[in-house]
């Protein structure tokens, strides 16, 4: 089986590369480096570097390619607030361009990385698939964008589409930019410098946070399984945590003191979102395996930038 993987030298994009290069697949990495780093892959990793709306480079790419994970994507709420048009024309226009490309060039499935950003706020909890989307903030505006160009365009032009929401995920290598830090390496980092965390809100905010590993394994599983075109799967570990459990977890592994401090004036975003993994479960074989604890403490002993 070969494979191309857009935003491949990413956080998740490359995690997932190493992996299935070492479960024997090829496979081929497109990214633009605008955040990756090609010294993640692994050596058998075919890279170009390039931008996922570059049309004749891809139609290269796709050549024998079975299925495209579709990962590429400016990926900061924050960030897409201040720069909406350009979210929307790397994570809409980048997924029409790849679309019209496999179109072309023939491939048989893709599997686009959304996210749990397109809930927003919702009464109910955990959050099925099925529920209404209401997302709060361009980024999450340009990934359901892209939901329905995918399942739209792959049902006209005979695509197997696959869509996997994932949730907060983190674990070694995740990007820490100072304009817009991921919560868990920015708390870590603080932790080990010994300053203060800030949490914004009052911290009872609830999130599904879910380890790399975990994530990998619904996208390798959602690359091949059976009977799941045009179908929409939530990947998280099921569990929500308030942000104030967080700190609390951190401090744990870390054995430092995070001096919290609330900043009552700034939105700590949607109340609560967790991921009701029962679909995964039954037509992917999904099965998270790792806490929320135990994934910590694998960050902490696997990424070199968190040394205690
Ligand atoms: P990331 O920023 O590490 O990875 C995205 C990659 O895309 C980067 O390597 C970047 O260089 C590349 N890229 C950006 N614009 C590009 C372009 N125009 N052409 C080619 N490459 C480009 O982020 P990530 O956390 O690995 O996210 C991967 C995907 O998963 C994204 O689609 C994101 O929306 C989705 N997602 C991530 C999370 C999370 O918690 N990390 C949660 C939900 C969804």
């Amino acid at each position: 089986m070969r494979v191309l993987i857009t935003g491949g030298a990413g956080f998740i994009g490359s995690a997932l590369a190493n992996q299935l290069i070492q479960d024997g697949r090829h496979v081929r990495v497109l990214d633009d480096l605008s955040v990756g780093e090609r010294a993640y892959l692994h050596p058998n990793i075919h890279f170009t570097r390039g931008d996922v709306s570059d049309k004749p480079k891809l139609w290269g790419l796709l050549n024998k390619v079975d299925c495209v994970y579709h990962l590429a994507a400016r990926v900061s709420v924050s960030e897409s607030i201040l720069y909406p048009r350009e979210y929307n024309a790397t994570n809409v226009g980048g997924t029409v361009a790849l679309m019209e490309a496999m179109r072309d060039a023939g491939v048989q499935r893709v599997v686009l990385g959304s996210s749990a950003a397109i809930y927003g706020e919702q009464a109910q909890s955990p959050v099925t698939e099925n529920l209404p989307p209401h997302p709060t903030s361009p980024y999450g505006v340009s990934k359901l964008s892209a939901e329905h160009y995918v399942s739209s365009i792959g049902q006209l032009w005979g695509i197997e589409t696959v869509i996997l929401r994932v949730f907060n995920t983190y674990g070694p290598g995740q990007a820490l930019p100072p304009t817009h830090p991921p919560v868990i390496p920015q708390f870590i980092q603080q932790a080990l410098g010994g300053g203060s965390v800030m949490v914004y809100g009052d911290g009872a905010q609830i999130r599904d946070f879910v380890y790399i590993e975990d994530v990998v394994r619904g996208l390798v599983e959602a690359g091949t399984a059976r009977n799941v075109n045009q179908r929409i799967f939530n990947i998280g570990s099921g569990e929500g945590s308030s942000i104030n459990r967080l700190v609390k977890a951190i401090e744990t592994v870390t054995g430092r003191d995070l001096h919290p401090l609330s900043v009552s004036t700034e939105s700590g975003g949607v109340s609560r979102l967790i991921a009701d993994i029962s679909l995964a479960k039954e037509l992917l074989n999904y099965q998270p395996q790792v806490s929320l604890t135990q994934g910590l403490r694998f960050l902490l002993e696997r990424d070199p930038r968190f040394v205690v």
